[in-house]
């Protein structure tokens, strides 16, 4: 699947004031500046689509939406140990029954050797608390890595939609 046109829709402040359009939605979650806005850039081709920014924002809304959500990416830095707020994050989509999966950014930041150890490391605190390990994808909005991966996986739910 290829994105061949986006544009910015709109900003909502509220729940109250989010769209209520008809369409699968997917939502981008992940700590302040673990590389959302760079990932939705780059698989959308466009330069600043969605804002990117070196110094970490606040944005807040995601647990209010989510109950919406046809499914949820949840971005986590590949350098970063496993944070206990994305291992909690987890835990309650996973309550709210939305699918997610995992997309660890910035990988252009480490080496192979290096990558495997920290999704090693991940993996082993995952299984803690879950049996199955969700879909795991790695990305670099800087080096284009894994967007065609995300991109399959959009156009997959897309088609589940449709089915149902
Ligand atoms: P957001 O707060 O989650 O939307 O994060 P941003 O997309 O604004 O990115 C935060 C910072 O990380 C910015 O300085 C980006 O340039 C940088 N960044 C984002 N993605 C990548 C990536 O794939 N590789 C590298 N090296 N830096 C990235």
């Amino acid at each position: 699947m290829k994105i061949h046109s986006s544009e910015f829709y709109t900003s909502s402040a509220k729940v109250s004031e989010c769209p209520d359009k008809d369409l699968p939605e997917f939502a981008f979650i992940g700590r302040s500046n673990v590389g959302k806005s760079s990932l939705i850039n780059s698989l959308c081709n466009k330069k600043s689509m969605a804002k990117t920014s070196s110094k970490p924002g606040k944005t807040l809304l995601i647990n209010h939406f989510i109950i919406k959500l046809f499914s949820a990416l949840l971005l986590i830095d590949i350098r970063l140990k496993p944070q206990k707020i994305d291992l909690e994050f987890m835990e309650h989509i996973n309550k709210l029954f939305v699918p997610f999966i995992l997309i660890f950014t910035k990988c252009d930041k480490l080496k192979t050797s290096e990558i495997s150890e920290k999704i090693e490391e991940y993996s082993e605190e995952i299984k803690k608390n879950w049996e199955i390990i969700p879909q795991i994808i790695i990305s670099s909005a800087k080096n284009k890595i894994g967007l065609d991966e995300i991109l399959k996986f959009i156009d997959k739910c897309k088609q589940e939609f449709k089915s149902n």
